[in-house]
């Protein structure tokens, strides 16, 4: 890490301990929009931190990223995904956008004055995206999207989106018909916020397309078709992206399990002495650093520019199932207390599952790895 990414980790540490830690409990009580640490994140650059400085962005690669996203998470992980998903739109602007696009729009997003978006899932397809049935349709100098979209973070709250539409239903094979169109809210889409089990904070909300007309030069890309290769490679980022809000969970678990093992006492010691739990704190601690150690072989790889969809996947599968198993066994150590919403515990046993299905649930990722090993082992 180079001088500059060191100040800017230690910038995220400041800004973690100043503007969010002391105030999780209660915005994640109300279910409240943190628009303060919204602010700061903007003076911070975060909304920029992967855009390339040229279009006002940090520049960072996806190692320092990761460094970042994994600090945010073991505070408060709902602040990540506000920022995670805008950045996965920003990729596919800056690797597919044109010129014209990218030079007005990477710089809003940077600034963070023009928050985003990615809306792919559906109330009848997730991960199966070629069951998308979002309609844009092409009429003159615009595109007139008819749909609806559902589980979509910061829809509500943002003021665009990346939306994955058919522009040709009769493609073969499907995803050929599939593209990419940066929507702004202005322009007339309407969305709800649900409810959720965690993930509190941030809002994640079902978005209706009535009759939304779109300039074409919104199109991600120069021509139709091409939506789906796009959105899937920019997955990538998220991936590794995810793969580190799950280091920061599972370690977030396993620092309060190693401090309060070590003030709980029972049978006269504390417990922190008995063998059951240290077995526990132990494997806790094994799968963050394993976890790592798969999240910077991904980052890496893909700041190398290689693809690494292998990579990433194991990345996101190990990493996330860590965030799981490290926040149930978090509240075996806490007993009654992680149970409460006095502690952090139940907050992590609320937000790991997430992890497990976003960005690709871990069944897919399964899916993904087998085909690379395959594909990279023929016979
Ligand atoms: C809080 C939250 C935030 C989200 N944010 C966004 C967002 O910003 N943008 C967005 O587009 N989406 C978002 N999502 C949606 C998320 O990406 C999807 O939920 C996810 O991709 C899974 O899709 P699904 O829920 O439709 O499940 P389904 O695709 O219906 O899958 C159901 C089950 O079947 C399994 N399955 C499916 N196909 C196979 C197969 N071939 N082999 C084996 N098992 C399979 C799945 O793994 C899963 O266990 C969010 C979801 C949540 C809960």
């Amino acid at each position: 890490m180079n001088e500059e990414e060191t100040l800017i980790l230690d910038a995220v540490d400041q800004f973690l301990d100043r503007d969010v830690r002391p105030y999780v409990r209660q915005l994640e009580a109300d279910d409240e929009y943190p628009q303060d640490i919204v602010d700061a994140m903007k003076e911070l650059g975060l909304f920029g931190a992967t855009i390339s400085a040229e279009y006002g962005g940090l520049g960072l690669g996806a190692a320092t990223y990761s460094k970042i996203v994994e600090r945010v998470s073991a505070v408060w992980m709902s602040v990540s995904g506000i920022f995670n998903s805008h950045l996965i739109m920003c990729a596919a602007v800056e690797r597919f956008g044109t010129e014209d696009m990218k030079r007005h729009y990477l710089p809003q997003f940077a600034s963070g004055e023009l928050r985003g978006a990615i809306a792919l899932t559906e109330p009848d397809c997730g991960t199966d995206l070629q069951g998308v049935r979002t309609r844009a349709v092409r009429d003159g100098d615009d595109y007139v999207i008819n749909g609806n979209k559902l589980w979509i973070t910061n829809s509500v709250q943002g003021g665009v989106l990346a939306c994955l539409a058919k522009t040709d239903p009769d493609a073969e094979p499907a995803h050929k018909g599939m593209s990419l169109l940066l929507v702004e809210k202005s322009m007339g889409y309407t969305a709800r916020k649900l409810k959720k089990l965690g993930y509190r904070g941030v809002d994640t909300g079902e978005v209706q397309f009535d009759d939304v007309r779109v300039p074409a030069g919104n199109l991600i890309g120069e021509v139709e078709g091409r939506g789906l290769q796009q959105i899937l490679s920019g997955l990538e980022l998220g991936r590794i992206n995810v793969a580190s809000r799950g280091i920061g969970v599972a370690r977030a678990c396993l620092e309060e399990s190693v401090a309060y093992a070590q003030t709980r006492k029972t049978f006269g010691k504390p417990i922190a002495q008995h063998q059951a739990i240290q077995i526990k704190l132990a494997d806790m601690a094994t799968r963050v650093e394993a976890a790592r150690l798969l999240t910077d072989q991904a980052a890496a790889a893909y700041d190398t520019g290689e693809r690494c969809d292998m990579e990433a996947g194991m990345a996101k599968l190990f990493a996330t199932e860590a965030a799981v198993e490290n926040s149930m066994e978090a509240m075996r150590i806490h007993g009654a207390y992680g149970y409460s919403p006095e502690y952090n515990i139940e907050r992590y046993y609320r937000d790991a599952p997430l992890l497990a299905i976003g960005e690709g649930t871990n069944e897919l990722q399964r899916i993904i790895i087998a085909r690379q090993l395959i594909e990279r082992n023929p016979v």
